[in-house]
């Protein structure tokens, strides 16, 4: 990508997904940050990306196609490849996103029937009404419904008590496997970056074997300053995109004000010896 990059964001999401704001909204709040390149990465979902698009051209805005890609890695660990600068038409990656999102609505009524059993009733009913794309149901819709129902004060805390893994709404779930997803994101011209690598509880020997097989699997890129990271984890991060020869992402994970700790483009800049991820944009 030629021209200089001051204020980039490459990880977000819309209402196609699990966010707050409609893809457009997403681009002018991200323009009234400062971000000068942008990319939208909604879940398993490519959809808002026309919609974003347009905005970014209004607005002068540089824009990338992304994608969010849940992955089954392991022993019942998710993981979440961001795909950036595919070609969100290729037939391929279409085929297989339609795939991870068609097991979503049997999950969801899993989930309902899981939350029942611990005094949480009609929760499946309840998200619903906070899903802005019916193909996309996802916890963070369970979470919103939870908190209003006046159960939890926070989305966090709803993943802490009821959502997270081990814990009693937790349903187990296959999605893409890793050569699955870099398949269809190499397929379709893109550049897969490892998403929020600090999030996974992985232990060091379990990280370092994702991050071979991602690697071995010509993944290129790896989030070192994200949303959900610690000062602390940027800097671990940091330290094994070094190691890796990892290209550095620098990814707010925005899903919508009031719910999101970082905002768009409001992370601090990558360490200056990482070569960024947006340099291999097209
Ligand atoms: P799903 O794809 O349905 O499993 O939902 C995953 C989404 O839940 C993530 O993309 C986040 O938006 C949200 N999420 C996961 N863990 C947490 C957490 N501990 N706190 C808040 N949101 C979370
Ligand atoms: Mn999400
Ligand atoms: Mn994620
Ligand atoms: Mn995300």
């Amino acid at each position: 990508m030629s021209g200089s990059v001051a204020n980039a964001d490459l990880h977000c999401h819309s209402t196609v997904s699990d966010g707050l704001l409609a893809p457009g909204a997403v681009v002018r709040r991200a323009h009234g940050n400062g971000v000068d390149l942008l990319a939208l990465t909604d879940h398993d979902e490519t959809g808002g990306l026309e919609e974003a698009r347009a905005v970014a051209a209004e607005l002068g805005l540089r824009f990338v196609d992304g994608v969010e890609i849940s992955v089954s890695w392991g022993d019942d660990t998710t993981v979440h490849i961001v795909a950036l600068d595919i070609d969100p038409r290729h037939p391929e990656l279409a085929a297989g996103l339609a795939q991870v999102r068609s097991g979503r609505d049997e999950r969801a009524v899993q989930m309902g029937a899981e939350l029942d059993k611990v005094g949480i009733h009609g929760a499946h009913q309840g998200a619903l009404r906070f899903v802005g794309n019916p193909a996309l149901v996802s916890r963070s819709h369970f979470a919103r419904h939870i908190v209003d129902s006046g159960h939890a004060r926070d989305v966090k805390s709803v993943f802490d008590h009821w959502l997270a893994k081990g814990k009693p709404g937790y349903v187990a779930h296959s999605w893409a496997t890793l050569p699955q997803a870099l398949g269809w994101i190499h397929g379709a011209g893109g550049l897969a970056v490892l998403a929020h690598p600090g999030r996974y509880r992985l232990s060091n020997k379990e990280l370092r074997r994702l991050l071979v097989e991602f690697r071995d699997l010509g993944g290129l890129g790896l989030e070192v300053l994200s949303g959900s990271h610690s000062d602390e984890e940027a800097g671990e991060f940091a330290r094994y995109a070094r190691e890796f020869g990892f290209l550095a992402s620098r990814a707010s994970d925005f899903h919508g004000p009031g719910e999101s700790r970082v905002d768009l483009g409001k992370l601090p800049q990558l360490p200056a010896d990482l070569a960024p991820v947006w340099q291999r944009f097209r």
